[in-house]
C-alpha cells in the first residue's frame, strides 16, 4: 500500500502515470495468499524472472555463458548493419577485422600490427580508433570531476556520505572489502588526481569532457609529417588505407611473410627478376616504375615516388594540384598491392596502362563529387590539361 501510495504521489508531481496491463510485480518469499491479495489491489501482472529489458536479460541469478552470448550476437548484429549503411565505417570494420586481424588464409597468423598505435589519432600516424580501456577510465573521470568540483549531485552526496566520510576525495582510498565497482572508480579517481594537483581542469573554465579526459590519459605521439595526404577527401576511401598500412610498412610483402615462416618463395610475382620486399615492390619494380613513369606524364610532374611525402609537404603549386597529385599517387600504391595480390593469386598482370587510367578517371570523379563552387581558373585550366580516356 506505501509503495501504490508513493506511485499515486509521483504521478500527482509528476503528471507520469502507470500502466497497470503494462506493469509487471515480481516476488521473492512471498506466501502465495499475500501475492494473490497484492496482485488484486495493485492490478498489475505476476511477473516472472529471467524477463528481458531493453533486450538484456534480468535475472535474479548471475548471466549464463550463454545468454551473454546473445547478448554479444546481438550487439555484433547490430554493428554489422549499422556497418553496411555507412561505407567508410564499414571500411574500417573490414580493415580491422580482415585486413588487420587476419580474415584471409595469408595473412592469418600476422597481427604485425600494433593495436596501441591504431588508437592513436590519424594525425599522430594512428587510425583514430577509440582505446576502449582508456575511454572508459574517461567517462569515469566524469565522477572525479564531479567530487572535484563538489557538483550538487545526488551522487556526489551519497558517495561522501557512505564511503568518503569527510575524507577529501584525492586523499581517499577504497577500503579492501568495498565493492569492485567502487575500488574501479576510486582507482581512476586517483589517476585523475595529477591532472587536477596541476589544475588543468580547475583552473580553466573549460568543463570535463570525456573526450578531453582521454587526451590527457592516453600517450601521445609527434604528429606524422604524412597525415595530409593520406587522409583527405580528395582520396578514395579504400586506397586511404592501403597508403596508411604502406607508410607503416605493415603491408606484407614477401620478405616479411618469409620471415613468419609463410613462404619460401621470394620472387617478386610481378616483374619475376627481384626478390619482393616494400623497397623492391613500391620503388625499384619495373612495374612500379612504369605506372609511376605514366601516371606523372598525365599529371605534368616529375619526382620520383620515394620523395613522395617531401614532394607533398614542399611543392609550390596550388592546394588543389597538389591534394589530385597526391591522391593518385596514394592510390598508385593502393593499386600496386592489389596488382601484387592478383598476380599472386590468379598469376594475372594487369597492364600499366589500364592501372593508370583508372586512378585519373577514379580522382577525377573523386574531384567532381566535391563539388567546389569556387574553383580558380588556373586549376580550372589544368584539371582540362589531364587527358582521361
Ligand atoms: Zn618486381
Amino acid at each position: 500500500m506505501w509503495m501504490l501510495r508513493g506511485f499515486s504521489t509521483f504521478s500527482g508531481a509528476s503528471g507520469l502515470t502507470l500502466n497497470k496491463s503494462k506493469s509487471d510485480i515480481f516476488f521473492n518469499g512471498v506466501p502465495a495468499g499475500t501475492i494473490s491479495n497484492i496482485l488484486q489491489v495493485s492490478g498489475f501482472h505476476h511477473g516472472v524472472l529471467p524477463f528481458k529489458y531493453f533486450g538484456v536479460p534480468i535475472s535474479s541469478k548471475k548471466l549464463t555463458k550463454l545468454e551473454g552470448m546473445k547478448l554479444i550476437d546481438k550487439i555484433l548484429a547490430r554493428i554489422r548493419g549499422w556497418g553496411a549503411r555507412h561505407l567508410s565505417y564499414s571500411g574500417r570494420l573490414v580493415l580491422v577485422q580482415n585486413y588487420l586481424w587476419g580474415g584471409d588464409a595469408d595473412y592469418k597468423r600476422a597481427p604485425n600490427v600494433n593495436w596501441v598505435s591504431c588508437c592513436l589519432p590519424k594525425e599522430e600516424g594512428g587510425l583514430g580508433l577509440k582505446d576502449a580501456k582508456v575511454w572508459n577510465r574517461a567517462l569515469i573521470g566524469k565522477y572525479a570531476w564531479w567530487l572535484a568540483t563538489k557538483k550538487d549531485h545526488l551522487w556526489v552526496r551519497w558517495v561522501s556520505h557512505v564511503y568518503m566520510k569527510g575524507i577529501e576525495w584525492s586523499d581517499y582510498t577504497a577500503p579492501s572489502d568495498s565493492s569492485w565497482t567502487w575500488k574501479k572508480i576510486t582507482h581512476t579517481l586517483q589517476a585523475f588526481k595529477h591532472a587536477y594537483v596541476g589544475n588543468k581542469w580547475l583552473d580553466s573554465d573549460i568543463p570535463y569532457t570525456p573526450q578531453s579526459g582521454y587526451d590527457w590519459l592516453r600517450t601521445k605521439h609527434p604528429k606524422v609529417n604524412w597525415r595530409f595526404l593520406c587522409w583527405n577527401s580528395m582520396n578514395v576511401p579504400k586506397t586511404m588505407f592501403i597508403f596508411w598500412a604502406f607508410m607503416h610498412r605493415r603491408l606484407l610483402t614477401k620478405d616479411i611473410m618469409a620471415r613468419m615462416g609463410f613462404t619460401a618463395d621470394l620472387t617478386c610475382d610481378i616483374c619475376a627478376n627481384s626478390n619482393e620486399d616494400h623497397a623492391h615492390l613500391f620503388y625499384s619494380c619495373s612495374y612500379s616504375v612504369r605506372c609511376c613513369s605514366l601516371l606523372q606524364q598525365h599529371l605534368h610532374i616529375t619526382f620520383s615516388i620515394t620523395d613522395l611525402v617531401h614532394w607533398y609537404s614542399t611543392s609550390m603549386l596550388t592546394g588543389l594540384q597538389r591534394r589530385f597529385i597526391g591522391a593518385c599517387h596514394v592510390a598508385m600504391i593502393y593499386w600496386i598491392w592489389m596488382v601484387r595480390n592478383e598476380a599472386r593469386v590468379h598469376s594475372y598482370v594487369r597492364r600499366p596502362e589500364d592501372v593508370v587510367n583508372q586512378i585519373l578517371n577514379d580522382i577525377h570523379t573523386r574531384f567532381l563529387r566535391l563539388n567546389l563552387s569556387v574553383l580558380h581558373t588556373k586549376d580550372l585550366a589544368w584539371i582540362n590539361s589531364i587527358h582521361l580516356t
